[in-house]
């Protein structure tokens, strides 16, 4: 008899997710994760008395009736977390003044007409495509139809879903807009899906955008490390273990059965299912020995090192003497829109040109207030950045570390001219931080690039050449983000579950 029913290789999003499903499943489910604290990006740090969140800005889709509250509901989450709505997701800093960017699509939409009033019409048909998308993706959604019946509707039933699946982002907004300028106003949010809009899949802008303005946007009170923590609780109370400061070393099998798992400290788990949350070039390449197993799996192996992996991310986390507000800083997230050409900022991004790329600036006191007690202030200066640009970890590692954290604080006082003399606490995070604390290659953030071709069904899927072993998390379908890893373990969670009852 195995230790578990199943083994999840880390404590991600997509790893607990898929944990507490099953384990409200009935299943037994053991999470080990090498890391102190659940929920990889998913968590917070302390220094200094500041606790900085790792990653969350917002999270969309969770209002009343929304799908993915009742995924939540599902893993017995939802009633641990406490979402705060989101007024203004984010804001724009253009032309010397600020721009807020509406939660709700009609006040977004009057906004958008207003600034650009030679192109009402195509806004209008824009917004009411965007209508029918959210209507399409409720099609999709829904758990009242069968999946037989939905993949033959599917063509008549969505085909704006169909038809952005084989679009980039810019290709869409080209499709109602001609304006460049609006076209760069209204996706200047694309950072948060790693790649610019003339290369980012329609659907990985489009569908968090409904996310946002037509299903809620929120921060979560706590931080993001509230909702890990939440799956970690609903885990553990319906049976499931977790343990932490604990390294998977390999994934054991015979054959391409897997048994179950052997940790750094020498210790075996066995199981009859191996979830890995580690991205899949990890597990396939260090976790589990490949070598003579079938063509199978080499071709496997062999595909996934044909695919482009995403950007990583460069995040400087200030602790503050006062609040964000007294140095001048009275909005949540702050998109600085300086370089209206993505394409060109990207290229800056990939080249480490870090006096001249767009930043986000986020003020963590004000997206909730329990953040910081005491009359102190947490803020963050954000912006994508990748591995390549960054020495091996050593002296010039270092040396680079505070030369960069210098140039974004006199950025920063542009803005907040007397920010130097508030700041109590500056912690520079690089890819290689993102890469050492989560085990992700190259320190992606979302997976694998969100590009048309590795999106919606060019997505690596959860299933792998071995019989029972799963990849769940940002890298696989349906996709990067809070949103996105969780659904990909709850629908693997599903999936498993109807594979050990056929069994039995
Ligand atoms: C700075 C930043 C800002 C972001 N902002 C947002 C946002 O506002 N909204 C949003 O939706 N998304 C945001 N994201 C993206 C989002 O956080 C991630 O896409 C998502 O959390 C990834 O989840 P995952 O399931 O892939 O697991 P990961 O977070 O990648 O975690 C993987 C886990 O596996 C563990 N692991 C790996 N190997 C092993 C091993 N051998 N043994 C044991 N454990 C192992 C790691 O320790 C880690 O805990 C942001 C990310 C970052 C970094």
């Amino acid at each position: 008899m195995a230790d578990y029913d199943v083994v999840v290789v880390g404590a991600g999003l997509g790893g607990l997710a898929c944990a507490s499903r099953l384990s409200r499943l009935g299943h037994s489910v053991g999470v080990i994760d090498k890391h102190a604290v659940v929920g990889g990006y998913a968590s917070h740090f302390t220094r200094e008395g500041f606790r900085f969140d790792v990653s969350l800005h917002g999270i969309g889709s969770l209002n009343e009736g929304s799908e993915f509250r009742a995924i939540l509901e599902a893993c017995g989450v939802m009633h641990r977390i406490k979402p705060i709505s989101k007024a203004y997701p984010y804001s724009v800093y253009t032309d010397r003044q600020v721009q807020d960017i509406p939660q709700d699509a009609i006040a977004y939409q009057n906004l958008l007409c207003e600034l650009y009033p030679s192109e009402v019409m195509g806004i209008r048909k824009l917004f009411g495509a965007l209508e029918r998308f959210k209507m399409e993706l409720s099609f999709l959604y829904a758990d009242d139809i069968p999946e037989w019946k939905k993949g033959l509707l599917f063509p008549i039933k969505c085909p704006l879903l169909l038809k952005w699946s084989r679009r980039t982002t810019e290709q869409v907004c080209k499709e109602y807009v001609s304006s460049v300028d609006l076209i760069s106003f209204f996706t200047v949010q694309w950072p948060y899906y790693g790649l610019p809009p003339h290369r980012l899949s329609a659907l990985y802008f489009f569908i968090p955008w409904v996310g946002y303005h037509m299903d809620g946007c929120y921060y979560l009170q706590g931080g993001g490390q509230s909702l890990s923590d939440g799956f970690a609780d609903s885990i553990r109370e319906s049976g499931g273990s977790i343990t932490l400061k604990k390294a998977v070393k390999q994934i054991l099998h015979e054959g391409r059965r897997v048994r179950g798992v052997e940790l750094k400290d020498g210790s075996f788990i066995s199981a009859d299912w191996v979830v890995s949350n580690a991205s899949p070039s990890v597990t396939m390449r260090d976790l589990i020995k490949v070598e003579g197993i079938s063509i199978k799996v080499d071709q496997y192996v062999a595909k996934l090192g044909q695919m482009e992996v995403g950007t990583s991310i460069l995040q400087l986390f200030l602790g503050l003497d006062c609040s964000p507000e007294n140095i001048g800083f009275d909005r949540q997230d702050l998109h600085v829109w300086e370089n209206r050409d993505h394409l060109q900022d990207y290229r800056l991004i990939q080249s480490g040109d870090y006096a001249h790329t767009n930043l986000l600036f986020t003020n963590y006191s004000m997206l909730d207030g329990a953040n910081t007690p005491g009359g102190k202030g947490i803020m963050v200066i954000t912006c994508l950045d990748e591995i390549s640009n960054w020495p091996d970890r050593g002296i010039a590692y270092k040396q680079k570390k505070k030369d960069i954290t210098d140039l974004l604080l006199n950025r920063a006082e542009r803005f907040f001219p007397d920010i130097r003399q508030h700041v109590v606490v500056a912690e520079l995070a690089t890819p290689r931080t993102m890469e050492r604390y989560t085990g992700n290659s190259k320190g992606a953030v979302y997976g694998y690039a969100q590009t048309v071709k590795q999106s919606g069904i060019g997505r690596l899927g959860s299933v792998t050449p071995f019989q029972n072993l799963s990849l769940v998390g940002a890298w696989t379908r349906p996709g990067g983000g809070y949103q996105g890893a969780i659904i990909s373990g709850f629908l693997e969670a599903n999936r498993i579950h109807r594979k050990i009852q056929a069994r039995n």
